[in-house]
């Protein structure tokens, strides 16, 4: 037996839509992408929405249509998968490490304030886990000092913050559907928005910076005319994979569902285990619980981490402060320190969680945890 962290749930209706597209005329730059988009902007509640290639391309687009370029600054948190600063080095531009709080793990506000700069452009704030960030101070800093506000909602699909789905909050939001995410395209993402200067801008720039729109043509030299009007990328996503992606989306509320009564069940196990902390909910939010973090204290977590893993449950570390790789050390980021992030990188441990984990299963999970804190 192997209990993963994450896994995807693919049933035969899945099966049947991606195969219907095969059959189809159109692999790629079809009809499904604008329905796929179509689906999610409604179901988050925003306006717009664009599907390209994978999470990694959401960031990297939303921070080019912010306008995000060299000698800027753009504060995230370090409590997270690598690509939410990265997105930032593609532009030219810097990212800056905000700390977290103690009991969220969530990019901390105060900390946010005490990084801003003149040179500060934008906030990455991470929905870590699938727990919103407390969006209300955040937002209204980031219009104290004229920031766009890009969230990273990788583990937040189907959350909520005051009764408001993520997706349709900041200025941008980038999702990601890689399988162990909420819902699968194998490789996908997707960037929401309510603004439609920004929509325009992402359409753009998801394929090389290219338009065919009569209307926005600055020539007409006849109905074989393109014009290259930025510098884009080919961030497209197939037909074939957003068929999945609306197939997978009519099941998100079942799945979230699971998500949070195995969360739920953990919560009360662990309540009253002394060597474990539990992460604290703000009330205004609702996790979508992407990932289920434990602390362990007064106990080696690599030794417990270890025996997890020789007893066949695949537990993960998520993450390791962005700023400890090699990379950020060898470029300029070597004094900088978190001091809450490294405290709870040091104690972390997620645990399974995903739809078709069974009660079975997780108790087994927690049974084993318990007898190696106690
Ligand atoms: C998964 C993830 C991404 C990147 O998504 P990909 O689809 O793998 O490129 C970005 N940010 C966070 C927080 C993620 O978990």
């Amino acid at each position: 037996m192997y209990i993963p962290y994450g896994k995807q749930t693919i049933e035969q209706d899945d099966i049947d839509a991606v195969v219907e597209v095969l059959q189809s005329d159109y692999l790629t730059t079809g009809p499904k992408p604008l329905e796929f988009e179509q689906v999610v902007a409604e179901y988050v509640g925003a306006k717009y929405a664009v599907a390209v290639a994978n999470g990694t391309a959401a960031l990297h687009l939303a921070c080019m249509a912010a306008g995000i370029k060299e000698g800027d600054e753009v504060i995230t948190t370090p409590i997270t998968f690598a690509a939410s600063a990265n997105c930032v080095l593609y532009c030219g531009a810097t990212p800056v490490f905000a700390d977290i709080c103690k009991d969220t793990y969530n990019i901390d506000v105060e900390s946010i304030k005490a990084k801003i700069t003149p040179r500060t452009k934008a906030i990455i704030p991470v929905h870590f886990t699938g727990q919103p960030c407390d969006m209300e101070p955040i937002l209204a800093l980031a219009k104290e000092h004229k920031l766009m506000v890009i969230e990273d909602g990788a583990h937040s699909l189907g959350a909520s913050y005051q009764g408001k789905r993520i997706g349709s909050i900041g200025d941008m939001t980038t999702f990601s559907f890689h399988p162990v995410k909420h819902i699968t395209t194998c490789e996908g993402g997707m960037i929401t928005t309510n603004n439609k200067a920004l929509y325009e801008k992402l359409l753009l720039l998801r394929s090389h910076g290219i338009t065919r729109e009569p209307s926005k043509l600055m020539k007409q030299e006849g109905p074989w005319y393109y014009e290259q009007q930025d510098l884009g990328y080919n961030y497209r996503i197939s037909d074939v994979q957003c068929a999945l992606g609306i197939s997978q989306l009519k099941k998100l509320h079942t799945f979230v569902a699971k998500r949070r009564a195995i969360a739920k069940r953990y919560d009360e196990a662990f309540a009253s285990v002394d060597n474990i902390v539990t992460p604290k909910q703000l009330p205004a939010g609702e996790s979508s619980y992407h990932l289920y973090v434990i602390q362990v204290k007064n106990h080696d977590r690599r030794k417990v981490f270890e025996a997890l893993r020789e007893k066949g449950i695949g537990v993960n570390v998520h993450y390791i402060p962005v700023y400890q790789h090699p990379y950020y050390q060898q470029n300029g980021y070597e004094s900088v320190i978190c001091k809450e992030a490294e405290q709870l990188y040091e104690h972390m441990i997620s645990l399974p969680i995903y739809p078709l984990l069974t009660e079975e299963e997780q108790e087994y999970v927690i049974q084993t945890v318990k007898e190696l804190v106690q």
